[in-house]
């Protein structure tokens, strides 16, 4: 089953990843994004592509 895994320290204040996402996987929390419904992830990498580089990766 896929799911995101963020890098803190690469994804730094960008919040852009909640809205590519298609399955609502991420959410804000407090100032930081987190990964809220991992078991939506349908593997589709928008938000590695989207996200820093290296700031998200979506392992299966
Ligand atoms: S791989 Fe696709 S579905 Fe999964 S968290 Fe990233 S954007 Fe969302």
């Amino acid at each position: 089953m896929p799911r995101p895994v963020i890098n803190y320290e690469k994804l730094g204040d960008n919040t852009e990843i909640i809205e590519i996402c298609p399955t609502n996987v991420f959410a804000k929390e407090g100032n930081k994004v987190v990964v809220k419904n991992p078991k939506e992830c349908i593997g589709c990498r928008a938000c590695e592509v989207q996200a820093p580089e290296g700031a998200v990766k979506v392992i299966d």
